[in-house]
């Protein structure tokens, strides 16, 4: 799949897998990706694993460098790695201190690549750690030279994805084989518009994105160009787009997917309790109303803040175990209970989507869930019911513009649609 053929030519389609779904009227689920641009060229003959390794840290081979690679180990800091190689402390001082701006040691985590470069004379030459997918710094070993970041050569290639829910976006996607990031990607995506623990099975979804790629593997997470989602027979488009204040996602009416408020306070959970003013409370044993609504979720998953506000509590009661609330504005205030752990403290400013906690038990709580209690004026109210306005739709002076992005995205979809389709019709027996 990741074959270097695809370096020379400028379109080509792939259908990596495809899944027949077993329910009923359910469309096939289909899988492709479509490569686009590629800067880099066809690969070069025979580097060996050193010329090789420089290349990737923009280092000079004149010298002939040999190289040693390894991961951070637990505990291990630059000097541990560095100094039985021969780099004086002096060596290690210098990078430590005057460098710092560019890079500061201590940062160095356990698991992270590094290569050390020798000449051909077996002195140490360059140190290179790997920050993260996309970045790494090389630090000079000579005495005098300057530490320096880079960025990973990296090729952005265009993937497309359809095909329909049966218990979750997420396990869909992961059937399919696509990294969590996707899922979560479309998860903010509609963030405001979907909730993702009320999802059925028959929704169905299309989704065209960018992905970075360094060395063979995805960095970072998909930007989403186009996607459509079918919830409870309602079609859900958005499409990326800029209007002089950084990429965005509309609608096909060019409403913002933003809303005052996401939809719930944590992603891929389901709903074990409605907001019910007469409910018959499973600790207490006798009907109480319940004026949340419960998220059921692992221990441990994050919880996010729904709306921009100030934590107004960050507490501890016997009922409500740990938790947090949080004013948005005069009219809406939300609160977040039986956290395993609170992540803010009182009167600290968080933004939307902000971990503010981790979903527990403490308090009246039968399992891990987080009951999430929205007030309005003052009246604690079903944010299932409220409505709220979206957020900075296109300007007119943007609407021609737009209308001619949104049928190119259009049209693309539906061309991988028809390619996809061909290409299954031809594997099929
Ligand atoms: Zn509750």
């Amino acid at each position: 799949m990741r074959s270097p053929l695809l370096t020379c030519l400028p379109v080509l389609l792939i259908v990596c897998s495809w899944i027949g779904c077993s329910g009923g009227a359910s469309k096939n689920t289909a899988f492709a990706v479509l490569e686009v641009a590629n800067k880099s060229g066809l690969k070069q003959a025979s580097l060996t694993p050193a010329q090789e390794q420089a290349k990737r840290f923009g280092l000079d081979d004149s010298l002939q460098l040999t190289v040693e690679s390894g991961k951070v180990k637990k505990g291990q800091s630059l000097s541990h790695i560095l100094s039985p190689v021969g780099v004086s402390a002096q060596q290690l001082h210098q990078i430590a201190t005057k460098q710092k701006e560019t890079y500061d040691v201590r940062r160095m985590k356990e698991g992270h690549d590094w290569s050390l470069f020798f000449t051909k004379d077996g002195a140490p030459k360059h140190f290179a750690y790997t920050i993260n997918a996309k970045e790494y710094v090389v630090f000079d070993l000579t005495g005098g030279g300057q530490t320096r970041r880079g960025h990973f050569p990296s090729e952005t290639r265009r993937g497309y994805v359809e095909g329909a829910v049966q218990s979750s976006l997420y396990q869909v996607l992961e059937d399919q084989g696509h990294s969590t990031t996707l899922a979560l990607a479309m998860a903010q995506l509609y963030a405001w518009t979907i909730d993702f623990s009320r999802i059925q099975a028959g929704d169905r979804f299309r989704i065209l994105y960018d992905r970075d790629w360094v060395n063979g593997k995805a960095a970072g997470m998909p930007r989403i160009m186009a996607a459509e989602f079918v919830h409870r027979g309602r079609n859900y488009p958005a499409y990326l787009f800029d209007q002089g204040e950084g990429p965005d996602h509309f609608d096909d009416t060019g409403a913002s997917l933003k809303k005052a408020f996401l939809k719930a306070p944590v992603e891929f959970s389901r709903i074990s309790s409605k907001f019910n003013k007469k409910r018959f409370h499973p600790v207490l044993k006798k009907v109480k109303a319940h004026l949340g609504t419960d998220y059921a979720a692992p221990h441990g998953t994050p919880i996010v803040a729904v709306g921009d506000g100030v934590v107004t509590k960050a507490s501890y009661t016997k009922g409500n175990g740990k938790y947090v609330k949080v004013r948005h504005n005069s009219t809406y205030t939300t609160q977040y209970l039986h956290m395993s752990r609170r992540n803010v403290k009182q009167g600290q400013a968080v933004r939307q989507g902000d971990v503010i906690g981790y979903v527990g038990s403490t308090g009246l709580a039968t399992g891990p869930h987080v009951c999430f209690r929205f007030w309005k004026n003052g009246q604690q109210v079903d944010h299932l019911r409220e409505e709220f306005p979206p957020s900075t739709p296109i300007r007119d002076a943007q609407k021609g513009d737009f209308d001619h992005a949104v049928a190119r995205w259009i049209e693309a979809m539906a061309r991988l649609d028809v390619n996809t389709e061909l290409q299954l019709a031809a594997q099929t027996p």
